[in-house]
């Protein structure tokens, strides 16, 4: 569907990351689950995003299905949940940037407390283009190793491609609702689920406003098979 995900297990991916800070060059993560492939190929913004960035991981049950069905050797999911929870319990500074008000502070209070995480600025997501210069000078003063873009696909990797000339972070993910679930606000599925490949389910059934982008998944599928 010519977009380029990354073959890599977490611990692969975590490593990665690692270099890129000590490379220092502001680079972006994306992590693509089936609904964001399918935007991609709709939006060639968004895909030339996706291709120009230093790693994308397959985020979801559909992304790896599709590698696999269509011959790679994808060894697992690197979920964009997992893969922060992961940094975060790795020391590294990190921004958090999106969500609703007050959903970043609450997010990082959670993650300090139980991974004595070192998160050193947040930011609500919701903001006018006046505001961007302030809000870039914020994530620079930081001097965070990651900035964690929370806003939603395709707002998320469009604001951090527009930006990345002028950010001094080196690694710049864009997470989707993971702010939403570190703060509590959102449940992440029970880990049967996540085993069965059920995770997309569940989230539907939790906010059914989301049922809809549940129908990107079965033209997903179809996509994949008439390509193949
Ligand atoms: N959001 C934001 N700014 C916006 C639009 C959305 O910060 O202008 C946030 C929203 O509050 C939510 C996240 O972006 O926390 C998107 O979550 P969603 O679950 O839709 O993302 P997904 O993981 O499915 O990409």
């Amino acid at each position: 569907m010519g977009v380029n995900v990354d073959c890599l297990t977490m611990q692969q991916a975590v490593e990665k990351i690692d270099f890129l800070i000590k490379n220092k060059t502001p680079s972006i993560v994306a992590t693509a689950n089936a609904e964001m492939l399918m935007f991609a190929n709709a939006d060639a913004e968004l895909k030339n995003i996706l291709n120009g960035a230093a790693m994308v991981t397959a985020d979801g049950a559909g992304t790896v299905w599709a590698a696999r069905y269509l011959g790679y050797d994808m060894p697992e999911r690197v979920a964009g949940v997992d893969l922060v929870t992961n940094l975060i319990s790795k020391g590294y500074k990190i921004y958090f940037f999106g969500a609703a008000e007050g959903v970043a502070e609450l997010a990082a209070e959670n993650v300090k407390k139980k991974f004595g995480a070192n998160i050193v600025g947040t930011r609500n997501g919701f903001f006018t283009p006046e505001e961007i210069p302030k809000i870039i000078d914020d994530i620079n003063a930081s001097n965070a190793d990651i900035l964690l873009a929370a806003l939603g696909v395709p707002k998320q990797e469009k604001f951090l491609a527009a930006n990345l000339s002028k950010l001094k972070i080196p690694v710049n993910i864009g997470v989707g609702g993971t702010l939403d679930v570190l703060a509590g606000k959102v449940k992440r599925a029970p880990r049967w689920m996540q085993r069965a490949k059920l995770e997309w389910l569940f989230r539907a059934l939790l906010q059914p406003s989301r049922a809809g982008r549940l129908l990107a998944l079965p033209k997903f599928v179809y996509k994949v098979v008439s390509n193949r």
